[in-house]
Order: structure tokens, then C-alpha cells, then sequence
């Protein structure tokens, strides 16, 4: 996996932190981490705190990819509207991001399957050149990338099975509104599966000939959306690594696990809730949601 460590200053309708550990990366390897084996490639400054390591080494996270580099981590800003889906992005500073070469090693070279999360596209494509035929490999990305660096982006749609992105973006990189129209639209530009994301409205995930749509889980209390897309595609990635074949079926099960991982990520600032998740209370939330959506007997 690929993607941003970050230090993130967060404004929510509850509150505010600054510095909090996140990252693309982070949100999405603490998430996967709980039950697949996780390579981490990116870079942290020589400000990022010993804390978060800790946790992604006891989750047994291989940080042999990670790089620390003189000067600051990357940093994200953003404050969330009263109706807690709108965010503005108030600050992004790439710091150590700005010239970071990936550098693989050797033994995550072999990785059979790759999750190249929200980075610059470039860095998504350096490490997809680095690897040795991942049987997978799925990514995300940002309204950011689709306006600033799209010939890039179009590069890496080419060479990835899956896209994982949200509702404004799948419209921002087809033009298109109807979500259906804009499935369509970007399975022409490369990956052979789409999943949509459509925050507390759930999901879709669309093949050339299949779809299929999942609602969010239900909560009461949200203290964070941040990195809920990222710990999202960390549950997808897990089921479709344990799952070792890659088609609508799999894809049905690993968004299920996605919407899960979603859930949890959302109910803590920062990291916090993924921190301390166990598979357990992944089950039992599992348990819960196929019960209140009848998905129980078709899944
Ligand atoms: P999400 O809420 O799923 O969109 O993800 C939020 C996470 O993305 C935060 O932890 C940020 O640090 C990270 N992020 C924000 N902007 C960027 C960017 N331009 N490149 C990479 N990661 C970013």
C-alpha cells in the first residue's frame, strides 16, 4: 500500500484537533491491518510522532517502506460543514511528499496484491513500475488529482483492476451526473471494476455486466469523517486479498467489509477508534448490518 502519512488539523461540527496522525495510508493500513498483512510505502518528516509507529507495528505492519526524511510531514487541513459531509480543505502542505521517491523493498516486491491510495498520481505509478505482477491492484484518488494532474491520472486508471472513489469525483472525472453514466464512463478509461462511494448513503460497485448497491451502517455518533473513505477501502482491500479471486462476487464481500471499516473510522478522531478496533467487534457490527439489510441469506 501506497499512499500519504500525514499530521491532519481537523475542524468538525463537534470540535477541532490539530496534528492528529492520518494520512490516506494510515486511515486505510490500520483498517486492512486487522486481517491481512500490510506493506506500508510513504514517508514521514523528522516531526512525526513515535505513537502511531507503535500501533503499526504491533498491528504488524511492515514499515520497511516508510521513510523518514529531514524536514516536516506531510500536512492536510480541513474544516466540515454543519451537515457534516461538505469539507473545505483549509491547507495542504506536502512537505516531505514534495520530492519523495518511493523505494521499495525487496521482500514487499512480491506483494500479489497493491493498493495505491490517495498520493500524486506519480508516485502511484513509481511504485506500480517497482513491483513484480501484483495479481491485483486497486486505487484511489482525489478531486485534487482529477484537476491538477489528469493525463497522470488517466496513466495510472490504465494499469489498475479497481477504482475506489466518491460520488463528487466520480462526476468530476466523467463529467457525467448520473452515477450510472459516470460508472460507465470510467470503465472505459482502464479498470475493469468501480466502487462508488456515497458517504452516508452507502456504496455502488460496477463491473461491465454488474452492479451492485450496499447501504452505510447506521450510527448515532460520528466525531470524524476523516480517512472514513480510506479505512473504507482498507476493508475492501483485506476481503479482496483474503478472497484470492477478483470478481463481482468478491467485490459484493469486500465493500460489505469496507462499509464496516467505513463505520468504525468515522467514530474517533483521527486514527483513534481504528487504533483500538478488534476483529471482534468488526463480526459483531458485521453481524448487525446484514440483519438490518436482509443481506444476511444472499451474501
Ligand atoms: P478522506 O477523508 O478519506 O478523504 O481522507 C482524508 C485523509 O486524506 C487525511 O488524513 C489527509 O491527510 C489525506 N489527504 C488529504 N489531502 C491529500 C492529498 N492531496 N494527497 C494525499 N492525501 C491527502
Amino acid at each position: 500500500m501506497v499512499g500519504s502519512v500525514a499530521l491532519d488539523s481537523i475542524e468538525t461540527p463537534n470540535g477541532k484537533r490539530e496534528d492528529v496522525p492520518g494520512g490516506s495510508a494510515l486511515h486505510c493500513a490500520l483498517a486492512a491491518s486487522l486481517y491481512v498483512p500490510v506493506h506500508l510505502v510513504g514517508v514521514i518528516g523528522e516531526d512525526f510522532p513515535a505513537p502511531p509507529l507503535e500501533i503499526m507495528k504491533k498491528r504488524s505492519i511492515n514499515l520497511d517502506g516508510l521513510q523518514r526524511l529531514p524536514g516536516k510531514s506531510f500536512r492536510w487541513a480541513g474544516r466540515y460543514h454543519k451537515d457534516w459531509i461538505g469539507r473545505d480543505t483549509l491547507d495542504t502542505q506536502l512537505n516531505v511528499f514534495a520530492d519523495f521517491q518511493p523505494v521499495i523493498p525487496e521482500n514487499s516486491k512480491d506483494c500479489e496484491v497493491v493498493f495505491l491510495a490517495n498520493i500524486q498520481p506519480q508516485l502511484q505509478l513509481d511504485v506500480l513500475d517497482a513491483m513484480n505482477k501484483p495479481r491485483l491492484v486497486a486505487m484511489d484518488t482525489m478531486n485534487l488529482w482529477i484537476a491538477t494532474e489528469l493525463p497522470r491520472l488517466k496513466e495510472v486508471l490504465q494499469r489498475v483492476n479497481l477504482l475506489i472513489i466518491n460520488d463528487e469525483e466520480a462526476r468530476q472525472l466523467s463529467g457525467k451526473h448520473s452515477l450510472l453514466s459516470a460508472a460507465r464512463d470510467i470503465l472505459t478509461m482502464g479498470p475493469q471494476a468501480l466502487v462508488i462511494k456515497k458517504g452516508e448513503h452507502g456504496c455502488i460497485a460496477v463491473t461491465g455486466d454488474s452492479l451492485f448497491l450496499t447501504p452505510a451502517y447506521l450510527l448515532e455518533d460520528i466525531e470524524d469523517p476523516t480517512g472514513a473513505g480510506d479505512s473504507f477501502a482498507g476493508g475492501v482491500m483485506a476481503a479482496l486479498t483474503a478472497q484470492k479471486e477478483f470478481n463481482m462476487k468478491s467485490l459484493r464481500w469486500a465493500v460489505i467489509l469496507g462499509t464496516i471499516l467505513g463505520s468504525f473510522g468515522v467514530q474517533g478522531f483521527g486514527t483513534e477508534r481504528l487504533n483500538s478496533l478488534t476483529t471482534e467487534q468488526v463480526e459483531s457490527r458485521l453481524s448487525q448490518f446484514l440483519q438490518w439489510t436482509g443481506m444476511r441469506e444472499t451474501v
